[in-house]
């Protein structure tokens, strides 16, 4: 059939046929003599045929000074360019187009020259283009128009890993936030829409030709160099240098503003979206095709480098490129001296160098000059900074309401019942709160009521908040050479630290029972953190809670674990840190990553408990326990489990430990490598000896922070480096972060 009508329509007698790859048509390039064409079908439609006489149009007026550069509509018999035809029973749309010769920018390996070229060669096709009035392109929509990227929302659910896909998720919807509320004031145009590198040929250097119109489309301007751009820098190691030639190419015939220049990173990311999506929507309706195409790998590296480093940068190197410029940023001492007009200083700043945070994503934060830091620090954006999912419940749940716990809402017995099967059985009764502290503060008052006794165990260099009872309960504060003093109702006993004793758990927990005995007032909670935050990252020694928590309960207390800074699956082996220590306590502190940055914390504790609280006055927290609190709350229990986090924390924390240890092993200034999963701890002492050594534990907190990477020091000397990251930290962050280290810890060694 297509023999016979080649023949009849085009004059091809006896040609040879080499069927074509096509994304959802047939093509065929058709050869005979010097002659050679592409045949193209479709399957019919109304709609289709619409838009193949707008491409059609589109093509005949690229041909106006017959360049040879873009595909040229062959007429059938009757003068028109589309044809209705049945091929082997299919209603099928055919056309015919002249063929282009050149290689494929994807066969070769482009000059930056090249990709200055096909920014000028899009931008010059881009004012032929101008003028092309089409109403059915102006109003087509679907998924493969950048202006339309939010349509592949629908195709998240196809891909198959959770973290890529929240990868995909949080970047539309970083283009629903700073795409779409401009995208109307940008000018508009038929463009081509998808300068990908198997649609643009080259030769000898120069940009022969582009094919493929099957996407054009009616969209801002700027989308035509943000698609061409994202193709020429996926596949490259430097990943945005080719992307920055071509939009200079481009920039140079066509000026481009400001506004168009601050939205391509997310127009970029918004078009890898689009083709992840697409692959994985494809995959999932073939189950035949399970094959992961190169471009696909492409498109993920690229999404992972765009999100380390961040947007700031991305639109100050665009801007360099076209000379745009761009203000000259805010001086720190300037916004220090704002800052302190009405904030205290006693409010603290981490860094000799301090850093003024813009935004940030995942593991990265960004800084208002552009800088990209990795952070292995901050634990409480638990399942990463910004993460799209809690960021939707957060929003969503605002919009609906927000209300107090003197009204119904199911969010509210719907979290405390996913929250609570989380611990073992005798921990079943939540109290909402808005903090570490306020949870800290309430735990000692529930205790206390309880057992009708009031003096509180504490562990050294303990911290549990900053409310006036937590500050009573914490050494780390209490003790400071300028806190208040231990309280006469508290007894303070001694961390067991592995590293600096030679008793075991069990010896230590019988200085504390005995300490207990000598006490004459009964103690009403013993209270302590899995592994000592404050203290400097120290793991409660083996068996000591172990012997410790039935003395305490015999003498009537209860035992009280603060996992503000250790729950929710970051130690990896545990999800809660007393698992670690082989105990159920009567009572859990929770706080920080319970909302992801989100100011809520919650006591759990035993009906037996709770119902003694009960006897007294009304609790009512304004905040605590709100609908808003509890769908964040929902959404971090949902990322846990659905990106695996706690699995995550347990394989790449004992990657970066076992890094961490070889480090230890070639160099003697570090006494102690500490912690389980995704909280550790490293002890900087004098070379040999188990002294501290706070000057090394400084020079290489700031160290890394002047190589983009956030850790922080702690313990009673100030000497151990803290490393607590969002557990979507990966391994080569690890390697990141510990190279980081060996290169400052041979400087230490060399200067
Ligand atoms: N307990 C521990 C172990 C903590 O680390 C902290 C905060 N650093 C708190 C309680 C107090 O939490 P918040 O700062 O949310 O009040």
């Amino acid at each position: 059939m297509i023999k016979e009508l080649l023949s009849e329509e085009f004059q091809f007698d006896d040609p040879i046929i080499k069927k074509l790859d096509g994304y959802d048509n047939v093509n065929y390039l058709v050869v005979q003599g010097g002659r050679k064409c592409i045949f193209k079908t479709y399957p019919y439609s109304t709609s289709l045929y619409d838009i193949l006489e707008a491409e059609t149009k589109v093509l005949l007026t690229l041909q106006a000074e017959n360049t040879g550069k873009f595909p040229k509509p062959i007429a059938f018999n009757s003068g028109d360019y589309l044809k209705k035809v049945d091929i082997k029973g299919e209603s099928s749309i055919c056309r015919m187009l002249t063929f282009l010769e050149g290689a494929f920018l994807g066969e070769i390996s482009p000059s930056a020259k090249v990709y200055d070229a096909l920014g000028d060669f899009l931008a010059k096709m881009d004012q032929k283009l101008h003028s092309i009035k089409d109403y059915v392109l102006q109003s087509r929509q679907w998924e493969w128009d950048l202006k339309a990227a939010l349509l592949n929302t629908k195709y998240l659910g196809d891909i198959e890993d959770p973290h890529q896909r929240n990868i995909v998720r949080y970047f539309l919807k970083e283009y629903e936030t700073h795409v779409l509320p401009i995208i109307n004031d940008l000018r508009h145009q038929i463009i081509h829409n998808d300068a990908n590198e198997w649609n643009i040929l080259i030769q000898n250097d120069r940009v022969s030709g582009i094919i493929d119109f099957g996407d054009v489309t009616y969209a801002p301007l700027i989308n035509e160099v943000a698609i061409a751009m994202t193709y020429a820098s996926y596949d490259k190691e430097d990943n945005l240098q080719a992307a920055c030639h071509v939009l200079r190419g481009y920039h140079k015939i066509t000026p481009l503003i400001a506004s168009e220049i601050k939205i391509l990173y997310y127009l970029i990311a918004a078009r890898l979206c689009m083709s992840v999506c697409n692959s994985a929507h494809a995959k999932k309706i073939n189950s035949n095709n399970s094959y992961t195409s190169v471009s696909e790998i492409h498109a993920w590296s690229m999404l992972n480098y765009l999100l380390k480093i961040g947007p700031i940068a991305a639109e100050a190197s665009f801007r360099g490129v076209i000379g745009l410029k761009t203000d000259k940023p805010e001086l720190i001492l300037e916004k220090i001296k704002k800052r302190h007009k009405h904030i205290s200083p006693l409010l603290s700043i981490s860094y000799k160098n301090p850093i003024a945070m813009e935004c940030a994503a995942f593991q990265y934060m960004y800084d208002h000059e552009g800088h990209s830091f990795l952070d292995a620090y901050n634990n409480i954006p638990h399942v990463g900074h910004a993460h799209p999912k809690v960021v939707a419940a957060g929003q969503l749940q605002m919009q609906k309401l927000n209300t107090n716990t003197r009204y119904l809402y199911d969010l509210l017995p719907e979290y405390a019942s996913r929250l609570t099967a989380k611990f073992p059985t005798p921990l079943n009764k939540v109290f909402f709160v808005n903090s570490g502290s306020a949870a800290s503060d309430l735990a000692i008052r529930m205790t206390q009521m309880h057992t009708k006794k009031k003096h509180v165990m504490v562990m050294e260099h303990g911290y549990h908040g900053n409310t006036k009872t937590s500050i009573d309960i914490s050494d780390y504060k209490f003790n400071n050479p300028k806190g208040p003093g231990q309280p006469d109702y508290i007894l303070k006993t001694g961390l067991p630290n592995a590293y600096r004793s030679d008793l075991d758990g069990a010896q230590q927990a019988t200085i504390a029972i005995n300490e207990l005995k000598a006490q004459e007032n009964k103690i009403a909670a013993f209270i302590a953190e899995p592994i000592v935050g404050c203290g400097g990252q120290v793991p409660l020694a083996k068996d000591y809670l172990k012997n410790l928590y039935p003395a305490i309960r015999k003498q009537g207390g209860v035992c009280i674990s603060d996992e503000v800074q250790t729950g929710f699956g970051r130690l990896g082996k545990y999800f809660w840190g007393f698992e670690m220590h082989g105990v159920v306590p009567d009572m859990v502190v929770l706080g920080k990553p319970m909302g992801n940055g989100h100011p809520i914390g919650a006591v759990v504790t035993t009906d037996g408990i709770a119902a003694s609280f009960e006897k007294g006055v009304e609790f009512f927290s304004s905040f605590g326990g709100n609908p808003v609190s509890c769908a964040i709350g929902l959404a971090v229990l949902d990322v846990i489990e659905e990106e695996n986090l706690q699995e995550n924390a347990k394989e790449v924390g004992s990657y970066y430990k076992k890094l961490l240890q070889t480090l230890q092993k070639k160099y003697s200034c570090i006494g102690d490598v500490r912690g389980e999963g995704l909280f550790l701890g490293i002890e900087m002492v004098h070379d040999g000896t188990t002294k501290t050594n706070k000057k090394l534990a400084h020079f290489i907190k700031n160290g890394l922070r002047d190589r983009h990477i956030l850790i922080s020091t702690d313990g009673p000397d100030d000497n151990v480096l803290k490393t607590k990251p969002p557990l979507c930290f990966t391994k080569s962050n690890a390697r990141q972060v510990v190279e980081a280290m060996e290169e400052l810890l041979h400087l230490h060694y060399t200067h």
